[in-house]
């Protein structure tokens, strides 16, 4: 059975389930079936979410975690490359371990 969603059907589908009614019975109601009701939610979710996709700005990770230690483990290659991640010292990139290791051994660094 082909479903002509009009924006009036689709509105009222919206506000039955934001009232948190069952697919079913929102089905019922609109005299759709379950799946008919439940795949145009599934879209609508999707086209929802779209343009939030868009306006995002590609973000570091670290933005999100907020200061941690940007001590590296492994080559960046590596799949199990990762960071420190223990609260930086104040003003360091690193933790306190790491900070004394990038400060107090240089030649380590450049030999590296
Ligand atoms: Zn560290």
């Amino acid at each position: 059975m082909e479903v002509t969603w009009t924006p009036e059907r689709v509105e009222r589908l919206t506000q039955l389930f934001e009232e948190g009614l069952p697919t079913a019975e929102i089905g019922r109601r609109l005299g759709l079936t379950k799946n008919a009701v439940i795949g145009r939610l599934y879209r609508s979710a999707m086209t929802r979410r779209e343009p939030m996709h868009k306006v995002l700005p590609r973000r570091n990770v670290f933005e999100f975690a907020g200061p941690s230690c940007l001590w590296p483990f492994g080559h960046p290659n590596d799949p199990n490359f990762h960071f420190c991640g223990a609260r930086p010292e104040p003003g360091k990139p690193y933790c306190a371990e790491h900070t004394a290791l990038a400060y107090i051994r240089p030649k380590d660094q450049n030999a590296a």
